[in-house]
């Protein structure tokens, strides 16, 4: 998600932020334009820095819960609207999306009672409610409940509409799900947009982000659908011609330019080494055999692993041509890009969705 900066991690989960991310330090103190003291710009920080700290720990939940449940967590990253964390291979199964989505909420109503806690012992006080004036502990209790109480509009892709798509999908097949969840976080969304325009900006940029994101969750939605029990073996180019290390760069070409996607695997006495393109297949000055102009880092998948989202990723996220496909370090095909391609606009196409997104 463009570009970011690391800043930390918990337990393993890398924390990144956004490079829009200082925009809101700007946004929030620039209101207060000529009154801005060396104070007030101090407790504006703290009070960002106290807010980002209770969404960190929202994400934290979705991505522990993910975890636990077998999915891999990539990273959290802050934006100035707050925080996504990136899983790959959701949604899963619809009570995986559930217990994922409804973690980080509930996380933010867990901080609220423990600041209630704190503020009650302390003698502060917490009613009526207020966010931007009064007590920190009591404006901080009620900035978790409005946060909770936020992310659980049901409008995908904010955690409300996956625990509503996660519902749905129990009487419904995951795109029906998705479709109806998508129109009703669009028509949310629009509400969002068309409010702030009248009230806060701030909203309307949420419900831009609710518009768009309900957009890719129907198209990641369409390539399952399209893809969904299809494995790398059903794609694949079975038993290659495989080419040796030892071979001479002068002989290799005629096979690559036969190949279907002009890209080979590279094997030594057997054992699987990278692939060789026919593009590459002069390999660095001085080059004379093919173990020279190998790509060692090529990707490798198993002809068990699921097109999606694994070769998806694998090969079209990480603008790939080609992915070995091996069994105990034996060749046993070639993934092609244009075929993956081809079977995903062929399953979207039927399900009348033009084209996949990148
Ligand atoms: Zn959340």
């Amino acid at each position: 998600m463009g570009r970011s900066l690391r800043i930390g991690s918990v337990k393993g989960v890398p924390i990144r932020v956004h490079w829009s991310f200082p925009l809101l330090v700007v946004l929030v103190i620039l209101p207060t334009g000529a009154k801005t003291t060396t104070r007030s710009l101090a407790e504006g920080l703290i009070w960002i820095a106290a807010l980002f700290v209770c969404i960190v720990i929202h994400e934290l939940s979705h991505s522990f819960v993910a975890r636990r449940r077998g999915f891999s967590v990539r990273d959290i990253v802050l934006l100035p609207i707050g925080g996504v964390s990136e899983i790959t291979g959701l949604p899963g199964a619809p009570a995986d999306e559930l217990a994922i989505a409804i973690a980080g909420p509930l996380a933010n109503v867990a901080l609220a009672l423990l600041l209630a806690l704190v503020g009650y012992a302390a003698g502060a006080v917490m009613w009526p409610p207020a966010i931007l004036a009064g007590a920190v502990v009591s404006r901080l209790m009620w900035a978790n409940l409005l946060l909770a109480g936020f992310n659980l509009l049901p409008a995908i892709p904010m955690d409300g509409g996956r625990v509503l798509r996660a519902l749905l999908s129990r009487r419904r097949d995951d795109l029906r799900a998705t479709v109806l969840a998508v129109q009703i976080g669009r028509f949310i969304g629009l509400a969002m947009v068309l409010a702030g325009v009248r009230y806060d900006l701030w909203l309307s940029f949420i419900g831009l982000f609710v518009f768009v994101g309900a957009g890719a969750e129907r198209q990641a939605a369409a390539v399952r659908a399209a893809v969904g029990g299809l494995k790398v073996s059903d794609v694949m180019v079975q038993d290659p011609t495989t080419l040796e290390v030892s071979f001479p760069l002068s002989v290799v070409a005629p096979f690559l330019q036969a190949s279907p996607g002009r890209v080979l695997p590279v094997v030594d006495r057997g054992r699987y080494v990278g692939l060789i393109a026919a593009d590459r297949v002069t390999g660095p000055p001085g080059a004379f055999l093919v173990a020279d102009a190998t790509d060692r880092d090529a990707p490798a998948l198993s002809p068990d692993d699921p097109l999606y989202p694994i070769a998806v990723e694998c090969l079209i996220a990480c603008r790939r041509r080609a992915a070995a496909v091996l069994e105990d370090g034996r060749v046993v095909g070639v993934l092609y890009g244009p075929h993956l391609e081809a079977a995903l606009h062929r399953g979207t196409t039927s399900l009348g969705t033009s084209r996949i997104g990148r």
